[in-house]
């Protein structure tokens, strides 16, 4: 039995096998071959293979987010069918190994559409190219497991995670993730409490772990890899007294949340996308306080179109049947990068071009997502939230820019429905100016984790900052007890829908000063539910 001490992101405790998720391609060396036919036939087998995975990966998309979305793999398919002349030639002529030649050929036809400058569709195709050319690399080195693709449950280990590759994986496949990487602050740690399950960052498990059985303890942050019987039979009797913890929360199942002396609280869950839907029902959520509508964009290898948004948007709000459904508009940039969107690197991206910054001077994509949202708003109770304010202009800008729209959506009679339009409090700037804010708007929403990174100046990517991060930092608290009164001062009510919200050391304090929706994780709504409930 081997142990691994890491971080724990989100605790609970997962047994099964570990599976180490298959990341960008190992680096590619130029070898002489002698046999050149047979170099031919090891490509043409995998390429073969690889075809076939397209068209099962296809299939899996259609079913999970739809046609449209699917088409990807098509032009994968269409990108790998024009490989062979090159391969081939590369091969023969150089003598050289298969990967090396499929290699190539992935970097210069990259390099031929990257210089399609009157066709910016093809341009942004230059990493799936290259995709298609790892791919054929894995499959020759013994085949690839792609990271959708497990066939049973698995612990799954890697370097990391970046936000774009946990949206790919099956989640009903992952009983825990756990990454060398990362920290606790990441956006893949907030997907794992999300979907409900442990997880463990900057823990060293070894790549030969892989296939063996292991343990993950997300309340110590450890990681056993080839328990003993003592181990494991402690560790399923753990598991077992946590379900039955479980069963006793589910208790609070249907419960309203309200004080003993009456004061009701608005419980609501944080999603990135209608796979979530599922835990938000499971935990009772009463409605939806944070809907990060970029995880569309992260899906995606373009640009949504206002359809395919409004699809989503619909059937999120049409699934919780007439509750709250608060959707953010756009927050791509700092650790949330987007190929297509074709942005510079900057030395300091938290500090950059993101969220709004980005919706301010892209009008284009901002109005394709507020059509969208206006749309959908015809068919159930949706608000509109905007986040990384930091100054009046910004909300009134985007005020103007809703406003644009919705006259628009009239004079085209496309039905809509009023829809509250609140912002993110998440920068200092957006506390010390609250009561001005609140003028503007109906609804505030504090995002903790970024407020955190902003005040305390750390950023929340960098593990090696983790013990500097401290959520529970009276300034940070001051924050958020000042955007509560700030916003009470004009009839804003005020929820919290970072991290800190589900933080149950902190729910009495908040329901205390005043707070009127507490947005998080499904899985924390019942344990949250059940401490307001035995509040007086
Ligand atoms: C936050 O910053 O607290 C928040 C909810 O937004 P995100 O974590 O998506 O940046
Ligand atoms: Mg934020």
């Amino acid at each position: 039995m081997q142990i691994y001490e890491g971080k724990a992101s989100f605790k609970g405790i997962a047994i099964g096998k570990i599976a180490e998720l298959k990341q960008a391609s190992a680096v590619v060396r130029r070898v002489h071959v002698d046999d050149v036919e047979a170099e031919i036939a090891r490509y043409q087998a995998a390429k073969e293979q690889a075809a076939a995975e397209l068209m099962a990966l296809k299939e899996k998309a259609e079913k999970e987010v739809g046609e449209a979305q699917a088409e990807i793999f098509e032009v994968h398919a269409m990108f790998l069918d024009d490989f062979d002349d090159s391969v081939e030639n590369i091969i023969r002529e150089q003598s050289v190994n298969a990967e090396y030649a499929v290699a190539a050929t992935g970097d210069n036809t990259a390099e031929m559409l990257a210089a399609m400058d009157d066709n910016p569709y093809m341009q942004a195709r230059q990493t799936d190219v290259k995709d298609v050319a790892n791919r054929v690399i894995r499959d020759m080195n013994g085949g690839s497991q792609d990271s959708g693709t497990f066939t049973e449950q698995v612990i799954l280990v890697a370097n990391d995670l970046a936000p774009s590759e946990t949206v790919q994986l099956d989640k009903s496949k992952v009983l825990a993730f756990v990454t060398r990487e990362g920290s606790t602050n990441s956006h893949t740690a907030i997907l794992a409490r999300t979907m409900n399950i442990p997880a463990l960052c900057q823990t060293p498990v070894p790549e030969d772990a892989e296939g063996k059985m292991g343990i993950v303890d997300g309340f110590a942050g450890v990681v056993y890899v080839d328990p003993d019987e003592e181990t494991m039979t402690k560790y399923r009797n753990l598991q077992k007294e946590e379900e039955e913890k479980a069963e006793l929360l589910r208790e609070y199942k249907g419960k309203e949340t309200v004080t003993k002396s009456g004061r009701k609280i608005k419980l609501y869950a944080n999603i990135g996308g209608i796979g979530d839907l599922n835990f938000v029902k499971e935990n009772d959520a009463a409605g939806i306080g944070l809907f990060r509508s970029e995880f569309l964009y992260l899906e995606n290898s373009d640009f949504p179109t206002e359809e395919e948004q409004f699809k989503a948007y619909k059937t999120v709000v049409e699934m919780m049947a007439g509750k709250e459904v608060v959707v953010r508009t756009l927050d791509i940039g700092a650790d949330k990068q987007i190929d297509y969107f074709k942005l510079d690197k900057e030395e300091n991206p938290a500090l950059g071009y993101r969220a709004i910054r980005i919706c301010l001077t892209r009008e284009e994509i901002f109005r394709t997502q507020l059509r969208a949202l206006y749309r959908a708003s015809a068919f159930g109770h949706l608000d509109i939230m905007f986040p990384m304010i930091t100054s009046v202009w910004e909300v009134e800008r985007a005020k103007k820019i809703a406003e644009e729209v919705r006259a628009e959506l009239t004079a085209q009679n496309v039905p809509f429905k009023e829809v509250p339009l609140g912002i993110m409090i998440e920068t200092p700037a957006a506390v010390l100016i609250a009561d001005e804010l609140a003028e503007l708007v109906d609804f505030f929403s504090i995002g903790t984790n970024d407020l955190t990174q902003y005040t305390l100046a750390i950023d929340r990517q960098n593990q090696h900052l983790d013990r500097f991060f401290d959520a529970h930092h009276p300034a940070v608290l001051r924050a958020i007890k000042m955007t509560i009164e700030a916003g009470h001062r004009h009839n804003t009510w005020v929820g919290i829908c970072g991290e800190l919200g589900a933080d149950q050391e902190l729910t009495e304090k908040f329901v205390e000063w005043g707070i009127d929706e507490l947005s998080m994780s499904p899985g924390s709504i019942l344990p949250v539910r059940k401490i307001i409930c035995e509040m007086d």
